[in-house]
């Protein structure tokens, strides 16, 4: 059974980069497709819906969906994501996924030697900018009104990072296409990109009620190995759990999850040493 309400973390996004098989398909598309594939698999059942309760009773766990529809299943596997908190600048969702975007990997590609605004507050967004001269040299970081100490003003001049205090009004563009950010006092900064740090929390809070330990970031901990987490039969995957926010390191985590649940379903059988 495969409880999903449908909000993926990047539903904004235009494209799946990383991926080779969906290079070029939007979320939207890729998550059609896999469902495609799902249904040629009789038993397997579909609720696009919110799981609220997932309880654990004896050997099987008990769920209930936001509309009251309940079932029970001998493993859990959560593969429930994250949501990202967007910067509160004015006309970013616009462009958020199109041209202002938050990870490097996923993203940054596209603007090799391109003029690549960062923003964010603090070390992320100091990490954040010097991470993007691997993709350009052109890189400008917006602190948003933030000072920063003498031996990083030297260190990100000698790295060719330009620094821009002043605050930020508006992000500016045709249609999906970021060309510029209006700082305060009226100055106008042309780019091709934004890139932004921010803080992301849990999109559910099943693995606390279910009382999975968390890990030392405090998200849910679990086996490198075989996904388990503190609590028998409970799973995790994907952005849930992990360092690599990937679609691909999703999609292995899943697998590994897979076959590990599996297995220990023959072993509980009698089925497997
Ligand atoms: C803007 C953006 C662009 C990105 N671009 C790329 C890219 O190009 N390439 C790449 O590899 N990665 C990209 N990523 C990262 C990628 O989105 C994630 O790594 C990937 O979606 C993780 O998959 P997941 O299944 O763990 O979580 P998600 O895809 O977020 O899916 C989790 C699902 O669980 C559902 N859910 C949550 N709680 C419940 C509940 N209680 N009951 C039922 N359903 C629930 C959610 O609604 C959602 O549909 C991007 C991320 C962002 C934010």
């Amino acid at each position: 059974v495969i409880c999903d309400d449908g909000k993926p973390r990047n539903a904004a996004s235009s494209r799946i980069h990383g991926l080779i098989p969906a290079a070029d398909l939007t979320p939207a598309a890729f998550r059609e497709a896999t469902r495609r594939s799902l249904r040629s698999y009789g038993e397997i059942t579909c609720h696009a819906e919110r799981v609220s309760r997932i309880e654990k009773q004896g050997s099987r766990f008990t769920y209930e969906t936001h509309t009251g529809a309940t079932g029970s299943a001998r493993s859990v596997l959560l593969a429930t994501g994250l949501v990202d908190t967007l910067p509160p600048l004015a006309g970013i969702e616009q462009f958020y996924g199109h041209t202002v975007h938050l990870c490097p990997y996923c993203d940054g590609y596209g603007y090799s030697d391109k003029h690549i605004v960062t923003y964010g507050k603090g070390e992320d967004g100091i990490n954040l900018s010097l991470m993007l001269l691997l993709w350009s040299p052109h890189v400008t970081y917006c602190t948003d009104g933030e000072d920063l100490d003498a031996t990083r003003r030297t260190h990100f001049e000698s790295k060719g990072i330009r620094l821009e205090q002043r605050r930020i009004t508006a992000l500016t563009g045709n249609g999906r296409t970021l060309q510029a950010i209006a700082l305060e006092g009226g100055a106008v900064l042309s780019c091709s990109a934004l890139f932004f740090a921010t803080s992301c929390r849990p999109a559910s809070d099943l693995w606390q009620t279910l009382g999975c330990a968390a890990d030392k970031r405090g998200s849910v901990a679990c086996d490198p190995l075989t996904c388990e987490t503190s609590v028998e039969g409970v799973y995790v995957a994907g952005d849930a759990s992990r360092d690599v926010l990937q679609v691909a390191s999703a999609l292995g985590e899943g697998t590994r999850a897979a076959v590990a649940i599996n297995k220990r379903l023959l072993r509980k059988d009698g089925l497997m040493p």
